[in-house]
């Protein structure tokens, strides 16, 4: 039976009105996120991952920022538009957020155990008695040696991984269905890194929730994404599932990326890289937004914006290349 989606994220524009000029930072992302999937964002710096993530929860300054198109839909329920006591509801305990800096999401004046315990009893007030002990059994979840010790502890007396460790238990501490994970593993060394990725590929399949993983690593994607969403100038420009993406790339930005994956076997001089930087979100290029970096350009990606082509049923990429209309092949 296929799965239920959770999720799903219709054509959503985030702009941010600056001095400076209109920062179209999402600019029409679309996906559907499915119970028990881990979908990962993929990119470089700066192509909208982690703006199209705060987007979801309205995380975002407004001003400056602001949704000007598209949908949310949890359950139906459209989150761009909903009323804002609905939205905080539903932030932390329906969806959760991960972020990518521990250092600075925590506050610095409250220990661990308190912050954890403040989520549990603003969002499950039954559980008001016993959110230590949901508390501790939440950090010893996260592998973290005298959990009820830890939770006296201020975010300074920890170290980068536990201090990782304890935002992801914050984040699952009110049993959401959806975590969104902000490059969780970033900060840290890779031994710590493993284990994050351990810890949430076990709580994915014992709790069934639905993952959001945003990253620039494609290696992490292999480890632990069911489809991949690769993101390009504020745009999915491809998604398919990863083995697709990382063996069978259709589109070219998405076949960059594959290609800059060191590989210690090759006797190569210096590594890959693709071509020219991302572009400026307050100057995104005509047409396709890759075509300057683009090394199968055609005349008419500098003029036409691509649609969303259907490559093999699950492979679906934003490119003229797989337009009939456009290179004559059938
Ligand atoms: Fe390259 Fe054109 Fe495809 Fe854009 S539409 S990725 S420029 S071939």
């Amino acid at each position: 039976m296929a799965a239920k989606t959770i999720l799903e994220v219709k054509d959503l524009k985030t702009w941010f009105y600056t001095r400076r000029g209109i920062v179209k930072a999402v600019n029409g992302v679309s996906f559907t996120l499915d119970e028990g999937e881990c979908l990962c964002l993929v990119g470089e710096s700066g192509c909208g991952k982690s703006v199209t993530a705060l987007s979801i929860l309205r995380l975002f300054d407004s001003p400056p920022g602001k949704i000007v198109e598209g949908k949310v839909l949890y359950e139906g329920l459209d989150l761009t538009t909903c009323a804002m006591p609905l939205l905080r509801s539903i932030r932390g305990k329906d969806i959760a957020m991960v972020f990518q800096n521990a250092q600075s999401a925590l506050n610095p004046v409250f220990t661990i155990g308190d912050q954890i315990e403040e989520q549990i009893n603003t969002h499950m007030p039954h559980h008001d008695r016993n959110s230590r002990q949901k508390a501790t059994a939440l950090l010893e979840e996260m592998k973290i040696p005298e959990a009820a010790e830890a939770l006296k502890m201020y975010p300074h007396q920890m170290s980068g991984g536990m201090k990782q460790r304890a935002m992801i238990a914050m984040g699952l501490s009110c049993d959401p269905r959806i975590l969104i994970a902000d490059e969780p593993t970033t900060a840290v060394d890779v031994t710590i890194r493993a284990q994050i990725i351990y810890i949430l590929q076990e709580l994915k399949a014992r709790r069934n929730m639905s993952i959001i993983f945003i990253t620039h690593d494609l290696s992490l994607v292999r480890e632990i994404g069911d489809r991949a969403a690769v993101v390009y100038a504020g745009k999915v420009v491809e998604i398919a599932p990863v083995e697709h993406i990382l063996n069978k790339p259709a589109h070219p930005y998405t076949i960059g990326l594959i290609s800059c994956l060191p590989d210690i076997s090759a006797d190569l001089k210096r590594l890959p890289s693709i071509p020219g930087n991302t572009p400026n979100p307050i100057d995104i290029p005509s047409g396709c937004p890759f075509h300057p970096r683009c090394p199968s350009v055609m005349d008419i990606c500098r003029t036409v914006e691509p649609e969303m082509l259907n490559i093999s049923g699950v492979q679906i990429a934003a490119c003229h290349l797989y337009d009939a209309n456009v290179t004559g092949k059938r």
